[in-house]
């Protein structure tokens, strides 16, 4: 028999990413739609386990569409991680009247929320949200595209100074497991290489790649380096590794770390967001659990949580010839 849903949690958690704001204002503002009511979760899992709740309507998430950031704020919890800490953020739940959730994070966080509902039979539904885009089942994940936007911009800049002293620079991108800021930052903004977990480039390629750069009349060079990138060494040895081997170019580091998270959501994010928020709701109310909604071919889509937790994203190769052929 399909249970009725009345009262809906929404929580962020993990790393923050920029479109959080405008998912927390579309699943309230779908509740509110639909008369259910809806309950804003605190700091995470660690909000749930301490019953740090609010409840929300329409009006409480007016002026957040275009604010990075949470404002529910986001947390890791160890505590949700054990049997004790769920049994606690469930009783929360049970005595706030809270009968399903939607939860805006990434695998880890969906992770968590699969165990909940095999242990509790909850209601549970995920929107993908972090900037890597590094999850399976989405061709985007929220936060994602803002952040493309933001790091293009800030190469830009330093390409402004690269030019004008012939310098070379290696630009730390965020990317863990998947290139897929790396590669379309590096076909975006003109960079010469790009270095990705998911290919080992190699550093003799690496060097004969800059040395065509700078016999082509080139004035400087951009090498955009994921954080996972699997040549072996890290964006501080690769300088010295070049610098030793090519006593040509002045060779400079920049590592963007948190900036590339921060800022207000891009346009797209902000639909897509919407889009999710509305989504995660209405496949909730139609008594749908455990899955994530994500984006597949312009259509709004359910994927299971243990298929988007375990496959893989992977990055359009596609981009990395395209970048061989334009930075000749
Ligand atoms: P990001 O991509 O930014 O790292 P994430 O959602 O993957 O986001 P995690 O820190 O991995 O971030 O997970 C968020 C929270 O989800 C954890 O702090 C923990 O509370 C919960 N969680 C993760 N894995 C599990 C698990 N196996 N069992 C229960 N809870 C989990």
């Amino acid at each position: 028999m399909l249970q009725t849903i009345k009262k809906i949690g929404v929580l962020t958690s993990g790393g923050d990413a920029p479109g959080m704001n405008a998912a927390i204002r579309a699943v309230v503002r779908t509740c509110a739609f639909h008369s259910i009511k809806c309950y804003g979760i605190y700091r995470g899992y660690e909000g749930m386990i301490d019953g740090d709740f609010v409840e929300m309507d329409a009006r409480s998430v007016k002026g957040i569409i275009n604010k990075g950031g949470t404002i529910l704020k986001s947390a890791r919890s160890k505590a949700f991680r054990t049997v004790d800490g769920r049994k606690a953020a469930y009783e929360q739940l049970k005595k706030a009247g809270i009968d399903a959730f939607v939860v805006v994070g990434g695998d880890g966080s969906f992770t968590g929320a699969m165990v909940f509902n095999q242990e509790f039979n909850f209601p549970v539904m995920g929107i993908p949200g972090t900037i890597d885009n590094d999850i399976f089942g989405t061709t985007h994940t929220l936060g994602y595209d803002t952040a493309l936007n933001t790091v293009v911009e800030v190469i830009d800049k330093i390409r402004d100074t690269a030019s004008s002293h012939n310098r070379l620079f290696f630009i730390e991108v965020m990317g863990r497991d998947v290139g897929h800021i790396a590669v379309n930052v590096g076909v975006g903004a003109g960079a010469e290489e790009i270095l990705i977990p998911e290919e080992d480039l190699g550093l003799d390629r690496l060097l004969d790649s800059l040395r065509r750069s700078k016999a082509s009349g080139k004035s400087s060079s951009i090498v955009v380096v994921a954080e996972g990138d699997k040549i072996g060494k890290n964006v501080f040895e690769l300088k010295d590794y070049v610098e030793e081997n090519m006593t040509e170019y002045e060779v400079r580091v920049s590592v963007l770390g948190h900036m590339q998270r921060g800022g207000s959501p891009s346009c797209f994010d902000r639909v897509l967001a919407s889009r999710m928020g509305v989504k995660a709701v209405e496949s909730l109310i139609t008594g749908k659990s455990n899955y994530m909604v994500g984006l597949k071919n312009d259509v709004m889509d359910l994927t299971p949580f243990d298929q988007a937790v375990k496959g893989k994203s992977k990055i359009n190769k596609e981009l990395l010839r395209v970048s061989d052929i334009m930075s000749i």
